[in-house]
C-alpha cells in the first residue's frame, strides 16, 4: 500500500493544502529541478502535470514547507489542521486550534540548529519525534504511528515576528508542544507534558 505513487499521492494531498509542493529530480541538475518547481493554483490540473513528471522520475523527493500546523488550546501540542477532522487531543475529543499558522520546513538536511525525525502521526494528527526506538505515546492509543513528511525543525535560533520559539519535545509523549504558558497543558502519558532538549523555534506566516 506504500507504493512509490500511493505515497507521492499522500504528500500530493499535503501539497494542495499548502498552496505549493516542489518536485526534486536530482541534486547534480539544478535546471531540471527549477523545471519540476510547480505552484499548485488548481488542484486537479496541478496532478496531472505533477503526475506525468513522477512517471518520468525513478526517484523523486519532494521538499518544501508544509502549513496548516496549530497549536491546540487544550493539549499545548502541534497539530495538523489540514484535514476535515482534527485528529484526537489527550484532553478528550478533537484538538482546537488557535493562533498561528506554522509553516514547516520538511526533507531538507539536518543542521546544528535543526532537527530531523519529526512526523505527523495519523492517528492523534500530532507532531511527534520519530527518532528514538519506541514511538512514545499517543492519545488515540498506544505509539504514535508516522506518515509522510520528513520534518527538520529550527532549534535554538532567535525568534522573530514570523518563527515563535519555546516549543519543546516532551519526554513522556515524545509530542512538540508549547512551553510559553505557566501550565503545561495535558499529556497522553497523563498530567501535563514535561519538556526536555532544544528550544524549537517554528516559523509562521
Ligand atoms: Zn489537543
Ligand atoms: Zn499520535
Ligand atoms: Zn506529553
Amino acid at each position: 500500500m506504500t507504493s512509490p505513487l500511493s505515497r507521492w499521492l499522500h504528500f500530493f494531498r499535503n501539497g494542495i493544502r499548502t498552496g505549493e509542493i516542489v518536485l526534486r529530480s536530482g541534486e547534480s541538475n539544478r535546471r531540471a529541478f527549477l523545471t519540476n518547481t510547480i505552484r499548485l493554483t488548481a488542484g486537479v490540473a496541478g496532478l496531472t502535470v505533477a503526475g506525468s513528471a513522477l512517471t518520468a522520475q525513478a526517484d523523486v523527493t519532494i521538499q518544501g514547507n508544509q502549513g496548516n500546523w496549530r497549536f491546540c488550546t487544550k493539549c499545548y501540542g502541534l497539530f495538523f489542521y489540514g484535514y476535515p477532522t482534527d485528529g484526537v487531543c489527550p484532553a478528550g475529543g478533537a484538538h482546537g486550534m488557535a493562533g498561528y499558522n506554522f509553516i514547516l520546513p520538511h526533507d531538507v538536511s539536518e543542521t546544528s540548529t535543526a532537527q530531523g525525525n519529526w512526523r505527523f502521526c495519523t492517528k492523534c494528527f500530532g507532531m511527534f519525534f520519530r527518532g528514538y526506538p519506541s514511538d512514545g505515546r499517543c492519545p488515540a492509543g498506544a505509539g504514535h504511528d508516522a506518515a509522510g513528511y520528513n520534518f527538520v525543525l529550527p532549534h535554538d535560533v532567535p525568534a522573530t515576528p514570523t518563527a515563535q520559539g519555546n516549543w519543546r519535545f516532551c519526554t513522556k509523549c515524545f509530542g512538540m508542544f508549547f512551553y510559553g504558558y505557566p501550565t503545561n497543558g495535558v499529556c497522553a502519558a497523563g498530567g501535563a507534558h514535561g519538556m526536555a532538549g532544544y528550544n524549537f523555534v517554528l516559523p509562521h506566516s
